[in-house]
């Protein structure tokens, strides 16, 4: 299950967790379910290593969720 980024609308709070697709997400600080998911983290599914830091040096076509390994 993939790993999402979330930003709390409330308090801005910035937070990762695993979230199937359509759930509520709740932000651990204040417990509000006004979350955005954010979607500047694809590290995970570039390439075949994981990668916490991506540069876009090493994955230059890694700006989409279509990033297939070889
Ligand atoms: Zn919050």
């Amino acid at each position: 299950m993939p790993m999402f980024e979330f930003k709390c609308e409330d308090c801005g709070h910035n937070f990762e967790t695993l979230a199937k697709k359509d759930e509520r997400v709740v932000c651990p600080k204040c417990n509000s379910d006004r979350t955005k998911k954010l979607l500047s983290k694809f590290g995970f599914s570039c390439g075949s290593s994981f990668k916490p830091s991506v540069g876009s040096s090493d994955c230059s076509g890694c700006s989409s969720t279509s990033c297939s390994p070889t």
